[in-house]
């Protein structure tokens, strides 16, 4: 496996690549990699012969009085994950290699979709993910860019950004990878103690209960939603927001069908974790 630290450096390995009739995948991470993310890499080299890994944590997604500076950082351990696991390139620039001026004076600015569920909560958040994702993509110019279905309203910002701005790349969205209790990977678990973990738990244990309401006949999204609220508020975690969403504009639903997106957002302490369930 290439590291590379330069746009000019990942370019080269790529064209190398591309120049020998390879077919090309980005996986885009902020790092301190779990199986959550191997699992993207594992996709990734299903759809094409030579798979680039970003590893940079994007101060323009973060918010003021957010993580940026705490967010875990292990550049050595993810190469070494990444070299196991058949990544061909990791390319982990600096924040002056990608923003040389600091912050860009041209930014992708989302639609509405940007401003529900998560984006409610974090404005410029998503202005900031696409604005990374889209110069990732140019960088690369991948066929093809997996992202994990844990960040589901990314995934759908990222497929409505290249499908609105016409891009020649397929996005790809894997399923969230889970600890065998249900807990979401997340690279902010490793900020909970052992008494915020049990917490965390409620988020996918909640969702897990709507889910198997829906399963059992329950259509009323209310009253889905508030059974998921039920477990959370039992643990003691009072979520951000509980909505039953469709798939494509996340537009919040009454009734419940199957293809629509249960999602939950909480603080556990300081940290705020997300997670999210497809009915079925
Ligand atoms: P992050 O490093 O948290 O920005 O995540 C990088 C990519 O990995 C995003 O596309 C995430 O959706 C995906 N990802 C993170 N956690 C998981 C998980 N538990 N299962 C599947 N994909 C994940």
């Amino acid at each position: 496996m290439t590291r590379a630290e330069t746009i000019a450096a990942v370019r080269a390995s790529v064209a190398r690549a591309r120049a020998s009739g390879r077919r090309i995948a980005l996986v885009p991470t902020m790092g301190y990699l779990h199986e959550g993310h191997l699992s993207l890499v594992d996709r990734a080299r299903e759809l094409a012969d030579y798979v680039v890994v970003s590893v940079f944590v994007n101060p323009l997604q973060f918010g003021p009085g957010e993580d940026f500076d705490e967010y875990p950082r292990d550049a050595a351990r993810d190469a070494a994950m990444l070299e196991t696991r058949g990544a061909d390139v990791m390319f982990a620039p600096s924040a002056e290699a990608l923003y040389p001026r600091g912050e860009p004076g041209v930014s992708v600015v989302p639609g509405a979709l940007a401003d529900r569920l998560c984006g409610a909560f974090r404005p410029g958040h998503f202005q900031g993910v696409l604005t990374v994702v889209a110069k990732l993509l140019n960088i690369v110019r991948p066929d093809a860019a997996v992202f994990g279905r844990k960040d589901f309203q990314q995934g759908v910002l990222i497929g409505r950004m290249v499908r609105d701005l016409d891009w020649d790349v397929s996005i790809e969205l894997a399923p969230i990878v889970r600890e065998p209790d249900g807990l979401a990977m997340s690279s902010r678990n490793v900020y909970l103690s052992a008494a915020q973990r049990d917490q965390a738990l409620s988020l996918s244990r909640g969702l897990f209960a709507a889910k198997a309401a829906f399963e059992a006949g329950e259509r009323d999204a209310d009253r889905l939603c508030a059974r998921a609220e039920e477990t959370l508020t039992a643990a003691g975690v009072q979520p951000q927001y509980v909505e039953l969403v469709e798939p494509e504009w996340l537009e919040p639903v009454a009734r419940a069908v199957q293809g629509n997106v249960l999602a939950v957002a909480a603080y556990i302490g300081p940290t705020r974790l997300i997670d999210n369930v497809v009915l079925e």
